[in-house]
């Protein structure tokens, strides 16, 4: 009780008045929806572990119902045939609307997935800047391009593919609706996303903001509430959808995409990472290993591009280690939205379980724990909060090759440049790696020997508008985001040739 006291202190009346629905219903065709059979599931707190929203839960019948909706809106609602700048002159309104009420949404964000309130704030300014990046790219396409052959006529027009669907996970869940969404409406068609059922808050909200302002033809937007198993299934079932994404772990990932390719329908998956950071002996080792544990315990390590296996070259290894250790106690773990807190907690109870079942497994298979990690105590919050953790040794543990999803980075020396780029290429993964020295050739020569789809130099979790991001073997396929190829990926070229 004292919990909730404390938080209606500081959240806007806005928010409030949202959190205080008795029922938050998913939104399909315009209009707010139960479960036929009434069943609804409970959102908690990360940071207090307190209820703070019962969502209803959607199964297959219901599911079913939104993309006929969406397919229907598709062909009737006009918004797949409006011009292209009036397309984008909408997306540019839900932007601002979303601008208007930044605070909104990044409270709601912050006290759903237990993200520190400041980045909350960052994923959706991220959101707001992803709409107003597809709404002018969409603008530049070119429709129909006209292919010059002798004796024929021809072109290539580019159309909306037709209802797309989303399922999307918890750690990044209004960011990632927004990568997901904008550039499917760019294009022209028309979207069903099914949340996490940790983290569906933020896309409730966004549909209450987007339908109170009419900004949306009714069954443009769709958000079908429900648990992985049944309403994501049912998503991933569907055979009237013209795409899928799908963002989550690898596991799921394999269930979704098979689903698709039963129906042959173009996947996409951006799926878990075990990113390398290889560092120098050239560096700046207060700079360098500042910015790994800033990385490292970004949203308490809950990020696929992260950099969880840190390469050390041998002649400073000793040094970098002890700057991390010094760095990475300092970290002040607490509530989300109290100004000082430098990392949140995890998102649930199942996944800190899972963090701390890595400590025990690293450390049964020979991995030192320099860095002890474990519970975190923050007074007063019973949330599903650790500390972060450091652990060092052979690169075949169990905890150097699988994806914890915590903060909890693996250490290890390397001799020269080969090894560096053998050891960080040594995983099933391929997402983002990156490389630390002040040898910029150097740079450029690892980072483009990474085996992943992305490699940053002298930073990590680098994702900026216009330059593609995915990743390749078990951490993805199908194409990436937020760059011209996502958009293209959301239209529909067809050939149009005529013999002369
Ligand atoms: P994480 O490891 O991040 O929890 P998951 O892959 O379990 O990621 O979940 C990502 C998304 O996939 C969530 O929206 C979740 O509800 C959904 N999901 C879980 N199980 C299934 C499934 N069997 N089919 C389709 N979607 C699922």
């Amino acid at each position: 009780m004292s919990t909730t006291i404390q938080r209606q202190a500081s959240l806007s009346k806005d928010v409030q008045r949202f959190l205080d629905a008795p029922l938050h219903r998913a939104y399909v065709g315009g209009r707010w929806v139960e479960a036929a059979d009434g069943a609804t599931f409970e959102v908690r707190d990360p940071g207090s572990s307190d209820k703070i929203a019962t969502v209803t839960s959607l199964k297959e019948a219901d599911v079913n119902k939104a993309v006929d909706v969406a397919v229907e809106a598709f062909h009737r609602s006009g918004w797949s045939k409006m011009p292209v700048n009036e397309r984008a002159a909408v997306l540019h309104r839900i932007a601002d609307t979303v601008e208007a009420k930044l605070s909104q949404f990044a409270q709601i964000e912050s006290l759903d997935c237990g993200k520190i309130y400041a980045q909350a704030v960052a994923d959706v300014q991220n959101v707001i800047d992803t709409f107003r990046y597809f709404a002018d790219l969409a603008q530049t396409v070119n429709y129909r391009s006209v292919i010059a052959v002798k004796h024929h006529e021809a072109w290539v027009a580019r159309h909306p593919w037709g209802a797309c669907g989303f399922i999307i996970p918890w750690n990044f869940p209004f960011l990632l609706a927004g990568w997901g969404l904008a550039p499917a409406l760019a294009a022209g068609n028309t979207c069903v996303l099914k949340p996490a059922e940790d983290t569906p808050l933020s896309a409730l909200y966004l549909c209450h903001v987007i339908h109170e302002q009419g900004l949306l033809p009714a069954g443009v937007l769709n958000v079908v509430t429900g648990l992985g198993e049944t309403a994501g299934a049912a998503v991933s079932r569907n055979p009237k959808f013209k795409r899928m994404s799908f963002t989550g772990s690898p596991e799921i990932g394999r269930l979704v995409a098979e689903a698709c390719g039963r129906n042959l329908i173009p996947v996409k998956c951006e799926l878990g990472g075990k990113g390398a950071a290889v560092v120098f002996n050239d560096v700046d080792i207060a700079e360098a290993s500042k910015k790994l544990v800033q990385a490292i315990t970004f949203h308490a390590g809950q990020v696929c591009c992260d950099a969880t296996r840190w390469l050390i070259q041998k002649d400073i290894y000793g040094e970098f280690v002890d700057a991390c250790v010094s760095q990475m106690s300092a970290v002040q773990v607490g509530y989300p939205m109290d100004e000082e807190t430098q990392m949140g907690p995890l998102v649930s109870e199942k996944q800190r379980s899972r963090v701390l079942s890595y400590l025990k497994k690293g450390v049964a298979g020979g991995a030192d724990l320099v860095l002890e990690g474990g519970v975190a105590e923050v007074p007063g919050r019973n949330g599903y909060y650790v500390k972060p953790a450091l652990m060092a040794g052979s690169l075949d543990n169990v905890a150097a090759r699988e994806e914890i999803f915590g903060p909890v980075a693996y250490l290890a020396p390397f001799t020269n440049e080969d090894e560096g780029i053998r050891l960080a290429n040594d995983t099933d993964y391929g997402l983002g790696n990156s490389v630390w020295s002040s040898d910029l050739a150097r740079c450029s020569r690892v980072a483009e020997a990474f085996e992943s789809g992305n490699g940053w130099i002298n930073a990590h979790n680098v994702v900026v508008h216009g330059v593609p991001y995915g990743g390749i073997g078990k951490s993805g396929m199908g194409g990436g985001v937020v760059s011209p190829e996502t958009l293209n990926d959301y239209l529909r070229p067809i050939s149009v040739v005529r013999p002369l």
